[in-house]
Order: structure tokens, then sequence, then C-alpha cells
């Protein structure tokens, strides 16, 4: 590791690599440093998602989420195809199981077209068509442009293009300070011009060392998944519930993967701790005790709706129920073709400690002589690069305001 650099990125998952390539690809020759914890890329959320490429229809039309969900969709396309990282284009349905779920379905459509999404309503014969196995009742959605890719691959593939545009990722090395104009490792300290805080499930710690986002605490939430056996459900497109509007999740799914295996999930229930992915792997502590003293705060807010999400989230952890719900979608969903645990993902979901609300959209927050990247949950996959071209101006500005 150098003694000096123009920019630093804290995280090797998505988001930090994306913002270090745009920075080399508009300044070539900047010295540009990732430094990553795992001695592997995609440990942690950007390697443990369902890999959907979304569209960019849920959101509301004013948040960041909108903004960058489809300029992200279509800079990963075209990323996957330079970089040769196989990408399915399954497109997606959006099914209702009851007549009082089609308000809400109508009321995507045309969220979806204000943010400037292809988008279609459908009936049921046309969804017969699109995606025999799902069922709807009088309508569903349709998305051609949502799609699949291996989200390990993509970023192990961005690395590789870090790396060949001249930026440093140093992996199995952990930040642990930094501050206007500096960072620290176990390898002593860094000059820093701007740094970039991507550092996921543990970015709102590092934000505190700027004095950024207090009003935040960190609330894991964990994706559970299981796989259909190989070809034992020849599902084509993805295939999607109604969200319910006052959570940032989007319910139990079925998606086909870029290697065409299906898969249902993922939950949304509280982790004991920040990578707590199974077993008591993951518990430290202190997160533990940081979990107990939020979850409260959740289960007080949003008029109770804290406690009606744990009680449709916490049966799913057993296969039985998580499939029930995925046969809500697609009848031929059996738990007995469902055997195969998928790698559990934990978001780094934010509840904002002034109304005991989880934060719905991406939170970028300036800071001294850095940039900080809060909240970074779905579709945060699929925006990172639209999220890396849009923080840049200011980056280089050395004002990340702008
Ligand atoms: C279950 C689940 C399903 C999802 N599905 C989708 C989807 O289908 N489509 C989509 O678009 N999005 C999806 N998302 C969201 C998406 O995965 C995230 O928005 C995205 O991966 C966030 O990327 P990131 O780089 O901020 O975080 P991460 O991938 O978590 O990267 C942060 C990195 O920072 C490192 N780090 C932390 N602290 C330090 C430190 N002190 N020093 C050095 N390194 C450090 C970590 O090791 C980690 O590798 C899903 C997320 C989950 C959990």
């Amino acid at each position: 590791m150098g003694t000096s650099y123009d920019l630093a990125v804290v995280g090797g998952g998505i988001v930090g690599l994306a913002v270090a390539d745009a920075m080399l690809a508009a300044r070539p020759g900047a010295r540009v440093l990732v430094v990553e914890k795992e001695p592997r890329l995609a440990e942690h959320a950007s390697g443990r998602n369902s890999g959907v490429l979304h569209a960019g229809f849920y959101y509301h039309p004013e948040s960041a989420k909108a903004r960058l969900t489809r300029r992200g969709n279509q800079l990963l396309h075209a990323f996957c195809a330079e970089e040769g990282v196989p990408l399915r284009e399954t497109g997606k349905v959006v099914v209702t199981t009851g007549p009082e779920q089609l308000p809400a379905l109508q009321e995507l459509h045309r969220r979806g077209l204000e943010n400037g999404v292809p988008l279609e309503l459908v009936d049921p014969g046309r969804l017969a068509r699109l995606e025999p196995l799902a069922r709807t009742h009088e309508q569903a959605l349709w998305s051609p442009t949502t799609a699949s890719a291996d989200p390990v691959a993509v970023v192990e593939a961005l690395g590789r293009r870090v790396r060949e545009l001249g930026g440093e990722v140093r992996l199995g090395t952990r930040v642990t300070g930094a501050g206007p104009g500096w960072l620290e490792t176990a390898e002593g300290r860094v000059e820093v011009g701007h740094l970039v805080n991507a550092a996921g499930l543990y970015a709102d710690r590092v934000a505190r060392w700027f004095g950024v986002g207090e009003e935040y605490r960190l609330l894991p939430f964990k994706g559970l998944y299981w796989y259909a056996a190989p070809g034992s459900l020849p599902l084509r497109r993805h295939v999607y519930p109604v969200p319910d509007p006052r959570f940032p999740f989007l319910g139990v799914h079925l998606t086909v993967t870029a290697a065409g295996r299906v898969k249902a999930g993922p939950t949304a229930i509280p982790a004991p701790a920040r990578e707590a992915y199974a077993g008591r792997e993951g518990w430290v502590g202190s997160e533990v005790g940081e979990v107990a003293r939020t979850l409260p705060r959740f289960l007080a807010g949003q008029r109770r709706a804290g406690p009606r999400l744990l009680a449709e989230e916490l049966p799913k952890l057993s296969r039985r129920r998580l499939l029930a719900q995925a046969r809500r979608l697609v009848p031929a969903a059996h738990e007995g073709l469902f055997h195969e645990r998928g790698r559990p993902g934990i978001r780094a979901q934010l509840l904002d400690l002034r109304d005991n609300r989880l934060e719905m959209d991406f939170v970028v927050r300036p800071g001294p002589a850095s940039t900080h990247v809060l909240n970074a949950v779905s579709p945060g996959w699929t925006t990172a690069l639209a999220m890396a071209e849009e923080l840049l101006p200011g980056i280089l500005a050395g004002d990340p305001s702008h």
C-alpha cells in the first residue's frame, strides 16, 4: 500500500468498486485505493442478493431510487456486455393474490410510467403467455427490462476492471479509523484526498468517525433463500408479489438466476448482528446489544407496523411457510422441490431515530473531505454504476454536496 492517494474507498462491494471505476475512467492516472476487509470480493450484500437488475418502478418518483434505477439497469446491462458477464433477459411479472391488491398494482404501474420505465398492465391471458406458471387476479404487471446476472461474477469483473485501470484493490485489510485527509489500517496511516465510505453494513460506523449520520441506527435484516432442484420448475420469468408500501422489502418472490436456477426468497427478518449469516457465526456482543436496543424502537414506530412485519416474517424461517408464500404466486412451486439453501444476505437497513421509521431511500451524505453512502439497500446492486456516475462530479470538485 502506498502512502498517499487522490481517492480512497472503504469497502470493496459493488458501490465502492463502482466509484473507483468511475474515478479511474474520468481521471486516468489518478491514485485510487479500495480497502476491503475480507480476503475476497463480494463476501457481503453485493454477492449475497437476488441478482436482479431492477427496472425502477417501485419507487416514489422523487426518490434517489427512482432516479438511479432505470439508468443503473442500463449501465449494468452495458457493463455485463462489455466485460463478458452472462446476463439473462428474464423480464418480470408482478402478480396479485386478490382483488384488494389491484389498486396497489395499478399504483406501481403509474409510478413506473412516471419514472420512465417500460411497463405494461396485462390480463391473465397475456400473463399465461409470458409466464405460464404464474397466477394472478384480473391483472398483472409486465416489466420487460428486469433481468438477472450472477452478483459475484459482476463484482469480480468490476474489481478486475478497477485493477486494469490502475486502481489498487487491497483485500484482507480493515480500515480501523479515518478522518478528513487520512485513513488507518494495521499497515499504518495513508493520506487521502477524498474518502468514499461504501462500507455497507458498517457504513454508519465509518460515517460517525466523520460526525455524519448520527440520526440513524442500523437494523440488519436477513434474507434467506431456497433453490429448486435443477430443471424441476421450468420458470422463465421473475415472479413477484405486490409489496407492502410501508416497508422497503419486496416480499418473497421467485427468481430465475443467470444460470437458469429457480430461487425462492428472501425473508426480511431482523438479524442478531450485522454479519450473523448462520447459527452463532458473526454474533458480535456489541452488535447484538445494539440490535436489542434498536428493535424496540422499530416495533414502537410506524403505528405498530413493525410487530405485523415480524408476525409475517418470522414464520418464513420455516421452509414450508416460505414456500407457501411463493406458491401463492406460482402454484407449482412445491416445497418438495426446494431443498438447497441459497447463500443468505443481510441488508444494511437504517432506522431513522427521529421517527423510528425504516429509511426507504438511499442516503448519501457529504462529510469533511468525504462522501458517505448509507442505507445502500435494494436496488443498490442495480444502481451502483449510476450512483457512482452521479457522485463523481462532487468528488472531483472536492465537494461531494454538489
Ligand atoms: C437479501 C438481499 C437481496 C437483495 N437483492 C437485490 C437485487 O436483487 N437487486 C439489487 O439491485 N439489489 C439487491 N440487494 C441490495 C444490494 O445487494 C445492495 O444494495 C448492494 O450490494 C450494496 O453494496 P455495497 O457495496 O454498499 O455493500 P457491500 O456489498 O456490503 O460492501 C461493503 C463492503 O465493505 C466492507 N467493509 C465494511 N467495513 C469495512 C472496513 N472497516 N474496512 C474495510 N472494508 C470494510 C465489507 O466487508 C463489504 O465487502 C439485495 C440485498 C440483500 C441483502
